[in-house]
């Protein structure tokens, strides 16, 4: 127990037995939920509660977004870049310190393998400094005019962000939106998803130890339609909503939001083309293919999974996919050998499966997994086998819809033109990727590609310097880079009369 009485855990604490978090992180303080309760997070290899954590109802989105406020517009609107730069600075020195209890936090809640986790943690303090290095940076411009006036332009915050994450990534998540709504000068109230809050209740308790003012960073647990996340969508106190999820949940919320005229950005779904040109390196490109479409579990919106593959190599490609399928090591997402941990929930197992069940009657040739694993020492757990269907046509719900399991589409096609014109016939346009050796063709390609973030000859290269968004259905802005500082601003142009001189317009 916390000094305040919380039962926050302890850094000392270890993260491998059965945890409870039983308070919110609002104005500083950890306090129980006025209207909320507490809900069992579920470890996805086992099936079984490891955590019982706090979520939050109206009334403590309402405690959230006062305190939000009054830190906006206290101690935390009237901070210096530079100040805000340096709690930036100390908070991801923290986090840093702590990644590695992190990371294991995140594959307990959401069953992701840890090696992966770890990678993934173990880079967010490097976002977080790149961010506070662009607190003080943020300096308008002056505007030419006429003699006697002068005008410039003011980048202010926008002012309080409701920030609503999924559960496949929700340290990323919040990383990707903490960062520049912070270095905006924005204070933030964090509602993670119901069925992976507690890495983010870690969270705030590295806020807390940075010695942050209250308010600015709250982390309010809870549900999403009838909870705390329709409160904070529909609230009229919160300027500005930054959300990553499902394509339905974001019109959902454009829908409830648009009330309050507040702003939104949208990270939403993908159904990423990989394109596979026959003169690529080929081993190189199956590296990339393999790994991104079975990645998380699947459960991500950057993975390539429909693999466009030129005809020529196809049946080369096809047979390499069932190989490397056959070597995935499945398993407890803890276990150091694991390459693939399972789905994050047993709705999530059902609709892989259901799609897997789909592919086959659509008449897609099932070459390699297609079953859920249920072996001894993964019984009960949401396990899922690495999947892969040949012979696939775009125009199937497999390679339409997003499955968000590790399920890959090998789709051929013959020659630049068709290649372009498959990976375009999607509602989504957040990543590709595309293999070749010809120079001129990954530029003809990538030109052509209607996506956010088009990799050549490597993918899933993310940097928090790398503006990432989407397209199309796949959302509005960007997050990484300094573009994603846009969003959380507003423009305010300043115009002065250096004579003072106003006429009459009734004087004559
Ligand atoms: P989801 O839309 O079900 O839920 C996301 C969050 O929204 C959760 O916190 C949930 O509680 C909340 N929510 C749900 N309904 C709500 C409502 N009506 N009002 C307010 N909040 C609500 O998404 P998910 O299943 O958690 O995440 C998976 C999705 O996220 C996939 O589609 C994936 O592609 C997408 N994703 C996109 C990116 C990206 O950067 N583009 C990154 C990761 C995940």
């Amino acid at each position: 127990m916390t000094a305040n009485g919380s039962f926050v855990r302890q850094s000392a604490e270890p993260v491998d037995r059965f945890m409870r978090y039983e308070k919110l992180f609002i104005g500083g303080e950890w306090v129980v939920p006025e209207d909320g309760g507490l809900l069992e997070s579920i470890d996805p290899s086992t099936g079984q509660p490891w955590a019982v954590a706090a979520y939050g109802g109206k009334k403590d989105i309402d405690r959230a977004v006062a305190a939000a406020r009054a830190a906006f517009e206290g101690s935390w609107g009237r901070m210096p870049g530079h100040e805000r730069a340096a709690l930036m600075r100390r908070f991801a020195d923290l986090y840093q310190k702590h990644a590695a209890e992190l990371a294991v936090v995140e594959s307990r809640d959401n069953g992701r393998a840890l090696r992966e986790s770890r990678v993934d943690v173990g880079g967010h303090h490097n976002s977080y400094h790149w961010f506070a290095s662009l607190c003080d940076k943020q300096g308008g411009r002056t505007i030419p005019l006429d003699d006697g006036v002068h005008a410039f332009t003011s980048r202010v915050p926008l002012g309080v962000v409701g920030a609503i994450t999924p559960w496949n990534v929700p340290l990323m998540a919040a990383c990707w939106k903490l960062g520049p709504a912070l270095a905006a000068g924005c204070t933030v109230v964090l509602k993670p998803a119901e069925l992976t809050p507690v890495s983010s209740l870690e969270l705030a308790r590295l806020f807390e130890e940075a010695g942050f003012p209250a308010g600015v960073v709250n982390v309010v647990p809870g549900y999403g339609r009838d909870g705390a996340g329709d409160h904070l969508v529909t609230h009229p106190g919160v300027d500005k909503i930054t959300f990553t999820g499902e394509g339905a949940t974001a019109r959902e919320i454009l829908k409830r939001g648009s009330d309050t005229l507040k702003r939104f950005t949208f990270e939403l779904g993908g159904k990423a083309p990989h394109i596979l040109f026959a003169d690529a390196d080929l081993d190189q490109a199956l590296n990339a293919a393999t790994g991104s479409a079975w990645a998380l579990c699947g459960q991500s919106c950057a993975l390539g999974s429909r693999v466009l593959v030129e005809r020529s190599v196809y049946a080369k490609v096809a047979e390499e996919f069932a190989r490397r399928a056959a070597k995935v090591r499945v398993g407890s997402p803890l276990d150091e050998a694991t390459h693939m941990g399972p789905q994050a929930s047993q709705q999530q197992l059902d609709k892989t499966l259901s799609y897997i069940g789909l592919g086959r009657d659509e008449g897609a040739r099932l070459i390699a997994g297609g079953s859920r694993i249920d072996r001894d020492g993964l019984k009960g757990g949401y396990f899922v086998e690495p999947t892969v269907f040949a012979d696939v046509a775009n125009d199937m719900r497999i390679a339409r819809e997003e499955i968000f399991g590790p399920v890959a589409a090998l789709i051929p096609f013959d020659g630049e033109d068709e290649a372009v014109a498959l990976a375009n016939d999607t509602s989504y346009g957040l990543t590709a990727g595309l293999w070749t050796r010809d120079i001129g063709r990954a530029h003809r390609t990538a030109a052509r590609i209607r996506a956010g973030v088009v990799w050549v000859n490597t993918y899933r290269y993310l940097r928090w310097s790398i503006p990432y968004g989407g397209f199309k259905a796949s959302g509005w802005e960007r997050e990484n880079g300094i573009e994603a500082l846009d969003p959380y601003l507003d423009t305010r142009a300043t115009v002065i009369s250096t004579t003072g001189q106003f006429p009459d317009a009734y004087a004559q």
